[in-house]
């Protein structure tokens, strides 16, 4: 891959660079889709990254089908799929890791605490083997944005990150590949996370400015539900991640829900009138 990279770029093509795990939606497919707009050649990855699991969390389980992402891939003119073994980038003896001081302290890295280093780190690893000019992130993923965006101006990483927005179920409900774990019973409820969302967005457009009122009316959709709890809600300034009280600049509103063991996550930009 360092090799092909090598040789792209010394003939003056870019390289624009795609980073999954796999089991395609149309999420996945709208990072592509911007990304094939981007460079000469489009690399996607497909990797399950362990050191961004907690012990009890779903490494072994997590949904796959190369099959089919391979075909997605194609037809999206995707031009290289790399797909390496865990033990080509964590071979015996591996010991190096990337972690940030401070926007990992907040919201999904209180309930993960070695997520975003796993997260940091293989993006590095992966930077480093694909060399792209640009790397395409969804905005689902919003903290992991930050520090992604955040870790790459701190080390001078020589790649522009492009943000894609979060697509969606006609519902409403963010796409993810971990929607294919909910029962059908179990998949109105996860729709609780939007519908919090849209409510918080009219209240600020009512005119709320009390971050408290907000949480608490989230917390109220999200509770009325069952089979849910909430592992966080929080509204915070969209750079630093730190809580925010009164609402009068736009903020991200942020929050990850289990739904029977299933944890989802959402957010979105609330701009006060
Ligand atoms: P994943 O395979 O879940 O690690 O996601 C790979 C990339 O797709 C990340 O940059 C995610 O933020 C992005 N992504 C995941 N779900 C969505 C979505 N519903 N809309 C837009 N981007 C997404």
């Amino acid at each position: 891959m360092q090799e092909h990279a090598d040789k792209q770029r010394q003939s003056g093509k870019t390289i624009t660079f795609v980073p999954t795990m796999g089991f395609f939606h149309d999420g996945h497919l709208s990072l592509m889709q911007k990304g094939r707009k981007m460079g000469d050649e489009l690399v996607l990855s497909i990797f399950v990254n362990p050191a961004q699991f907690g012990p009890n969390e779903d490494l072994d389980t997590y949904p796959k089908n190369l099959e089919r992402d391979l075909e997605l891939a194609e037809q999206q003119g995707v031009d290289i799929v790399y797909t390496p073994d865990t033990e080509l980038l964590y071979p015996e003896g591996y010991q190096t890791f990337v972690s940030l001081e401070t926007l990992p302290n907040f919201l999904c890295g209180i309930s993960r605490p070695l997520f975003f280093r796993g997260v940091t780190t293989v993006v590095t690893k992966l930077l480093n083997i694909v060399k792209p000019h640009a790397a395409v992130l969804g905005e689902k993923d919003f903290q992991q944005l930050a520090i992604v965006k955040q870790m790459v101006k701190d080390l001078n990483f020589d790649v522009e990150i492009i943000s894609v927005p979060t697509v969606r179920e006609p519902d409403g409900l963010a796409m993810s590949s971990r929607n294919s774990y909910l029962t059908p019973e179990q998949r109105p409820c996860a729709l609780t996370l939007y519908q919090s969302l849209c409510r918080a967005r009219d209240l600020i457009e009512e005119g709320t400015t009390r971050a408290a009122e907000i949480l608490e009316s989230a917390a109220r959709l999200v509770t009325s539900y069952p089979e849910t709890e909430i592992d966080y809600i929080a509204v915070s300034d969209p750079v630093t991640l730190v809580d925010i009280e009164t609402i009068d600049n736009p903020v991200l509103m942020a929050m990850a829900v289990k739904v029977g063991s299933t944890r989802l996550i959402d957010n979105m930009i609330l701009t006060p009138q």
